[in-house]
């Protein structure tokens, strides 16, 4: 009888180890992604919530046919061809975006010091005659004006207009590119708010900064490009504060293209900010597995929830769009991963 009892609670066991065993496996073969994980864990308190709101916002601002679309991801129509060329260039932590329509071009930020030469290849290659009409340094963050001393400094390339935002920052990264821009007698100017330049038949308006902020990322002049009925948004490192200003400003925001301040940092992006300009697609430049965990899950959250299709350069490489002042075409299908960096929040 004994025996038969010991037979039972080891079967038992058995059973319950194999059954412990194969859920075991069946949780360690699923690969969930950090940013749906998070999405999961915050869909109680910071999803739908902030969604709501967000879709009240767009309520208010929008007519109706506009909200039957709000979750629905615009079509993606990929190609190359358009007179307007946006290239949102990997360069890997950073920002550098080259645009051009007609014969004029215009560089805002070259990344890093060490992507510079990387930068002015690319350019060199893309323009036949080697002509920035515009360069923009954003703001004197090195990972934005880092490769402009390269691009200043070139043998190859000439530039013409070139845009800083006013805040100072004594670095050795500012160093090198004032004595690079001093050594071709360049001379930068602070453009203002509500400053409209021409861009082949495009045209760009300074949108910011609308005021002198304490923080870096805050100054970031932002620009808002329009060519035939399609609109872009591109706005540096600007944070919250600076993204409210915008949103109060008196220029329309609401845009078809928005490159994501900050490589997608949780401090930018609100969901007023993103509300107002309700894009369709949005561009986030990011390097691979960086020590700031972006883009953070909560910005990818609010994308996905708004049904905005999602370019990566960390993932795609250099994201090309372009235009014929109607449709507006990619060079690869949005990003499906909605991964957030390692440990972002
Ligand atoms: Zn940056």
């Amino acid at each position: 009888m004994k025996q038969f009892f010991l037979k039972i609670t080891i079967g038992i066991l058995i059973a319950v180890i194999f059954i412990l065993l194969i859920s075991a496996i069946d949780i360690g073969s699923i690969k969930i992604p950090i940013a749906v994980k998070d999405w999961e864990d915050k869909l109680s308190n910071f999803v739908v919530e902030k969604t709501e709101g967000l879709i009240e916002a767009i309520k208010e601002g929008n007519s109706e046919e506009n909200n039957a679309e709000e979750n629905e991801p615009a079509e993606v129509i990929i190609g190359t061809e358009g007179d307007l060329e946006i290239h949102f260039i990997d360069v890997g932590q950073g920002d550098a975006t080259l645009i051009m329509c007609g014969d004029d071009a215009m560089l805002i930020d070259a990344g890093y010091w060490d992507y510079g030469e990387g930068v002015e290849a690319y350019v060199d290659y893309q323009l036949e005659d080697n002509h920035l009409d515009y360069v923009i340094a954003t703001h004197p963050d090195a990972d934005h004006i880092g490769g402009l001393s390269e691009i200043f400094g070139s043998e190859i390339l000439t530039c013409d207009k070139i845009f800083f935002s006013g805040y100072d920052r004594d670095t050795g990264t500012m160093y090198y590119v004032e004595e690079a821009m001093k050594e071709k007698g360049y001379v930068s100017e602070v453009p203002s708010v509500g400053d409209t330049y021409n861009l082949g038949d495009a045209t760009f308006t300074i949108i910011g900064p609308v005021q002198m902020y304490e923080e870096c990322n805050d100054n970031s002049i932002c620009i808002l490009l329009e060519y035939g009925s399609t609109k872009y948004l591109f706005c540096g490192d600007a944070e919250e504060l600076a993204e409210a200003d915008m949103v109060e400003g008196i220029y329309n925001i609401d845009c078809d293209v928005l490159k994501i301040s900050h490589h997608g940092s949780k401090t930018s992006t609100t969901p007023t900010f993103l509300a107002e300009v309700s894009p369709e697609y949005a561009v986030i430049s990011v390097g691979e597995n960086n020590e700031y965990f972006q883009p953070h899950a909560t910005v990818l959250n609010l994308l996905r929830n708004y049904g905005i299709n999602v370019f990566r350069t960390d993932e795609q490489g250099s994201v090309v769009c372009t235009s014929n002042g109607e449709e507006i075409k990619w060079n690869c299908m949005p990003s499906t991963s909605w991964q957030a960096g390692e440990g972002a929040n």
